[in-house]
């Protein structure tokens, strides 16, 4: 973990102890670059786009805000404590 605090690319808000890293343009499609994201935003990012938009939005997280679920994602997610992580597996 670097010394610096970091904040989420996709939200913005400072990362805790919950931290992954992002490949704004996929690896598959030839992304290098990697960003700092709460796992529950890692998710949502792959939850909404495909990597093949991903490519097309690169860099520019704002792009990705531009779509009506990430911004109700992003609505909702503000408010929790940054270590915040809704399971994954809720439904047996
Ligand atoms: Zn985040």
């Amino acid at each position: 973990m670097p010394d610096a605090p970091l904040n989420c690319w996709l939200c913005g808000r400072p990362i805790a102890t919950l931290m992954q890293w992002h490949h704004p343009v996929p690896k598959s499609k030839g992304g290098m670059e990697t960003v700092p994201v709460h796992p529950i935003c890692h998710q949502a990012i792959h939850n909404y786009f495909l990597n093949s938009e991903l490519a097309k939005m690169g860099n520019d997280s704002a792009a990705l805000l531009e779509r009506t679920a990430m911004q109700n994602f992003i609505d909702w997610v503000k408010d929790k404590p940054p270590d915040f992580h809704a399971p994954t597996r809720k439904r047996r």
